[in-house]
């Protein structure tokens, strides 16, 4: 049976109550614009639940009517998973679902629901002497949940790990109403197949995360942090190997960038002055993360590789105020290049080893594919992951740059490919990467995922479309 609007919307009121659904356009718009502004659908309605019973009622009811259904956190994600592809969703905001249920610190974990914001999440941690190490730009709205859904990354990855290693088990509402109890506080726990770990990641396509149980780390009793100019990527990776034999996991960030990101900050007074004391064509922003009795780690791996000729200049962070700083420049890279203009950006990793390779090819193909491009390549050396971004040609026409953008695409895919690399290191796949993902996928890898979310969501009414194209038989 097909439902109407108004029906669908007098229904979803009986179920959830009318002040937990939104139905006109203008109240929407929140929950359906996303921070690239690249998707544009519209939903059906936006509700959010209040409680998890409420939300098994609800996936039931879709299920039983066939209708679309996004899971929603804080709706930051980058590839379009979040809002609507076919225009017949319901937004299933998670926001209200947003207990802190248990904190074990002596356990060295959490148990928390999806709709917490990762920021909050930080602040239990820390009120506890705890420390929950994922951290991401957009921390003050993302969710838990969606931190999950997204296996998102982050500049703590090289020490903690992505949200994947730092989550015990979720609880979910899977497509049929049922409810999912993954949570534990262990360890070790080898009892078949690893469910939890299936529904990480899965962008929301296999149910809604409700809550998880998160690791938590003792609390760092201090940082060091340097802004370190490396007179290329080669340099930064030797630097990379240096610091890791000297300090193992203290070293929890190791960030590179080049130098075109600190001056567009400066040009558009995004920061009030240089993190660094002299021009390099690029830096690496480093941190240790320290615990009492171990004090200027960074000033002997600093030493040491002054000592080996491997840098000529490095600046250790003296005050709070200059580490927010060298935090802020990092973090701004990104938004810094909208100020510039139009730009073309990949979130792509290749073995670390690798990085120098991909960041020199990678600008090679660039500039011969469209002359004056300015490459903005930045962030997770450490990971493997770089932000593979270029701004347009200064006083190029912005439409004009990005239809140019899907050779430069390909060819960055390519290099890609070839060295054994991914098309998504952190952001997913969404709706934005669906036929990049079943072109470069291993075709067995896809036919076992499209077999388990058919298993899972037989009616297709977990985000459909995403990840995954809808088949004719959906
Ligand atoms: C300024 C900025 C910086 C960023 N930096 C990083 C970064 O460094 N590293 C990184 O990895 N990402 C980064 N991101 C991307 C984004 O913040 C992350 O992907 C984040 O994890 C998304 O969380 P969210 O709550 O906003 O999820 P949403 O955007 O609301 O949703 C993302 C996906 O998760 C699904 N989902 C959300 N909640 C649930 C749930 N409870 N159950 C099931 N599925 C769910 C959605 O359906 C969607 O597919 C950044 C984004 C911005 C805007």
């Amino acid at each position: 049976m097909t439902l109407e609007n108004i029906q669908i919307v007098t229904q979803l009121e009986a179920i959830l109550g009318a002040n937990n659904v939104l139905s006109e356009n203008s109240e929407m718009v929140p929950f359906i614009s996303e921070p690239r502004k690249r998707f544009h659908e519209t939903a059906q309605a936006v509700v959010m639940p209040r409680s998890i019973a409420d939300l098994q009622t609800l996936v039931r009811w879709a299920n039983n009517h066939k209708i679309p259904l996004i899971p929603q956190g804080g709706n930051t994600g980058m590839v379009g998973g979040q809002v609507p592809l076919l225009g017949q969703e319901i937004i299933v905001n998670m926001g209200r679902l947003n207990k802190v249920r248990q904190v074990d610190a002596d356990g060295g974990h959490m148990i928390v629901e999806a709709g917490l914001i990762l920021e909050h999440a930080h602040g239990v941690a820390l009120q506890n002497n705890m420390l929950f190490p994922l951290t991401i730009a957009s921390k003050g709205s993302a969710q838990i949940g969606g931190v999950l859904s997204t296996n998102a990354g982050g500049t703590q990855v090289l020490a903690y790990g992505n949200a994947r290693a730092l989550c015990l088990g979720v609880e979910a509402v899977l497509p049929d109403g049922s409810l999912y109890q993954g949570l534990n506080g262990l360890k070790k726990n080898n009892t078949g197949y690893d469910l939890s770990n299936l529904l990480v990641g899965a962008e929301g396509t296999l149910g809604f995360i409700t809550a998880a149980s998160l690791k938590l780390f003792p609390k760092p009793s201090h940082y060091e942090t340097a802004w370190i100019n490396v007179a290329s990527p080669q340099i930064g990776l030797r630097l990379l190997s240096l610091m890791q034999e000297m300090a193992g996991n203290y070293l929890t960030a190791f960030e590179l960038m080049p130098r075109f990101g600190i001056d567009m900050q400066l040009k558009h007074t995004m920061i009030a002055r240089d993190p660094s004391e002299s021009l390099s064509p690029w830096y690496v922003m480093a941190e240790m993360s320290l615990t009492k009795g171990r004090e200027n780690i960074m000033q002997r791996c600093l030493e040491e590789a002054f000592g080996n000729k491997l840098i000529e200049d490095a600046i250790i962070a003296s005050t709070l105020g200059h580490r927010e700083l060298m935090w802020a420049t990092r973090e701004q890279m990104s938004a810094s290049q909208s100020r510039e203009g139009a730009s073309i950006k990949h979130d792509v990793s290749v073995p670390i080893s690798k990085v120098p390779e991909l960041i020199e090819r990678g600008c090679a193909v660039a500039e011969k594919l469209i002359p004056g491009i300015r490459p903005c390549p930045f962030g997770h050396m450490g990971d493997g992951n770089i932000h593979f971004n270029f701004s347009q040609p200064q006083g190029a026409d912005p439409v004009a740059f990005m239809a140019s953008a899907q050779p430069l695409h390909d060819a960055i895919y390519e290099i890609i490919a070839d060295m054994g690399g991914s098309i998504s290191a952190e952001h997913g796949i969404g709706q934005l990467k669906v036929d990049l993902l079943a072109q470069t996928k291993d075709p067995v890898a896809l036919t076992m995922m499209g077999k388990i979310k058919h298993a899972l969501d037989p009616n297709n009414i977990c985000n459909p479309g995403k990840i995954l194209a809808i088949s004719k038989q959906d």
